[in-house]
Parts: C-alpha cells; structure tokens; sequence
C-alpha cells in the first residue's frame, strides 16, 4: 500500500526551500552554469498530452517510478562563458505566475551563483514561449537583463507577436501579449536569427520547428565536446524520449514537432552529443540512448566535488 501511494505521487517538487539552485559544471574548456527558474505547478498528463489513452502514459511513467496523476516540469537556465562575455540561454517565467508560484527565482539563483543579471552579454532565447521569453523582463516590463542583446529567430519573433496569432485562442493571447512586451523592452538589442547563424562563437543554432514554428535549439562545441541545449524538442525526460511520436497541446503544429523530435533524438544517440534539457529533472543534463523505436534518457550523475583547480 505504502509502495502504491508513493508511485502514485507526483513527485513534483515544487517547494520553495528546495529551489534555490545552480549547478556549475565544464562544456569542454568553456564554464557552464545551470541556473534555475523554478519548477512549473505539476500538471496533470491528459492537459499536457490530450491526445494519449491514460493507460498508456501511466505505464510509460510506472515504468520510470515516476507519479501518474502530474508530470512536472522544471526550468533549468543556462549561462556559457565564451571568452569574456557570459550568454544566457532562455530566461524563465519572470514575474509571471501563470504556470505557478514555484517559478520566476532565476534572478536569485543567478546572484547565488555570482553572477549578476548585469554581466549578461547574450541571451539567447530556443523559442517565445513564456516560460522561455517572459523572465527578459520584471514586473514593470523593464530588462532585466541591461547589456544584453537577444537573440530569437525570425521566424518565431514574427509569429509570436503577431495580431492573427493573438487572436487565436486565450492562451496565445497571453502569450503574444507578454512577448511583445518583453521585446519592446530591449528595442533594437532584439536580433533576429536564421537556423545555422552562430550568435556567439561556438554556438550555432539548430532548426528545430514543431514545438513552435521557429524553434532553435542551440549546438555548443569546444574542445573537441558537443552539447545540445535542446529547448522544448523533447522536453519530457520520459515521455518524450520513450514515444517521441506523442505530442502535446503545446507542440504549434504536431506533426512537425513530431519529425523533429524523433530527428533530433537519433542525431544525439547516434552522435553521443550531450543534452542540457530545459524541463528536464535538475540540472538537465544526460544522453539520449536508442530503445527499441524510441529513446531513453540517461541522466548523468552531479558531480558534488570539485578541484580547487578548476576554480569553479
Ligand atoms: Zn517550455
């Protein structure tokens, strides 16, 4: 009984104590720190994923002892230090709590790690999705981020700001409504990128459309290592990779958010390049292994002891 109430948890955590995180870490020669937002209200699987029979997405979340009643999400930031400057991939929810209370502690998380909202050069945003785009600005609608250009692709900027997208339904409404908000803001330190431009050395952007229709994940490469921050291609550890064919109420236009996916997954398992997965169990970090006609996320272990070397 004991055993059963414990799988049927949601084993979401979305206590304020426990969110106060950073975790810094090395992609090749170049520093990396996760920082983040907070964790999404848990959310129940038939909202996230409508079109999926309960019985199945409860077996596939047995099967990782994960709870059937809330998948949950977490948002975890990133900060690369390239040379002297320090980019920012995607910023949280802000002072939004349209997806919870939990969310919006990036800015403290960042101060805890030392490193100030005033030292980001780059933010470079995966998609304008709020919890993605929503944390550029506090609840004034001023930066937050005071010397930082943003990157967002074209495609995405274009569709996320429009008239005919904020007319389309009450959550995109939101959503358009806070994205040109939180664009305004930053004026014409607002730059608009195509699949494949590098914004910053050793980062390129990846085309990765489904989710939203100019979603970009983004390649990092040094010292001979890869990483992908892979945004919300697949964002959940379980589900996602295991049935990359289901999509979710969130995915703009399904079948594509479905190519990608699947595409993306066999590019990394094939390759071993190493993922940073936004919503991912925190830090984010892991790899994508073949499972039969899906995937499995291979979470890789924190590392608590560092050298004193490494000055980190
Ligand atoms: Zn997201």
């Amino acid at each position: 009984m004991e055993h059963e109430q414990m799988a049927e948890s949601t084993n979401c955590d979305t206590d304020p104590c426990q969110t106060r995180a950073f975790y810094k870490f090395f992609i090749g020669h170049r520093r990396a720190t996760i920082v983040s937002d907070g964790p999404l209200a848990p959310i129940p699987p038939i909202d996230e994923f409508p079109s999926v029979p309960e019985e199945d997405m409860s077996a596939v979340l047995r099967r990782h002892s994960l709870g059937t009643d809330a998948l949950c999400f977490q948002q975890n930031c990133l900060v690369l230090e390239v040379n002297n400057q320090r980019v920012l991939f995607d910023t949280g929810m802000g002072a939004s709590t349209f997806f919870g209370e939990s969310c919006g502690r990036l800015i403290d998380n960042l101060e805890l790690a030392g490193i100030s909202p005033d030292e980001i050069d780059v933010v470079l945003l995966t998609h304008a999705h709020p919890d993605h785009c929503f944390g550029l600005v506090d609840s004034s609608n001023q930066p937050r981020f005071k010397n930082a250009d943003v990157y967002v692709s074209k495609r995405d900027y274009a569709f996320w700001t429009s008239e005919e997208t904020a007319t389309s339904g009450e959550f995109a409404r939101f959503n358009v409504s806070g994205a040109r908000a939180a664009f305004e803001a930053y004026g014409n330190r607002v730059r608009l990128i195509e699949p494949e431009a590098q914004p910053v050395l050793g980062v390129k952007a990846i085309d990765s459309p489904g989710h939203t229709v100019g979603h970009l994940c983004y390649l990092i490469e040094s010292a001979g290592e890869r990483a992908l921050f892979i945004g919300d291609v697949a964002y959940h550890h379980a589900v996602s990779f295991v049935h990359p064919d289901w999509h979710s109420s969130f995915d703009t236009n399904p079948e594509d958010a479905v190519l990608t996916r699947t595409k993306l997954l066999q590019w990394a398992a094939t390759e071993k390049i190493r993922l940073v997965g936004y919503h991912y169990p925190f830090p984010g970090l892991g790899y994508a292994i073949q499972e039969g006609k899906g995937f499995r996320f291979a979470q890789e272990p924190m590392q608590v002891s560092l050298t004193i070397e490494s000055e980190i």
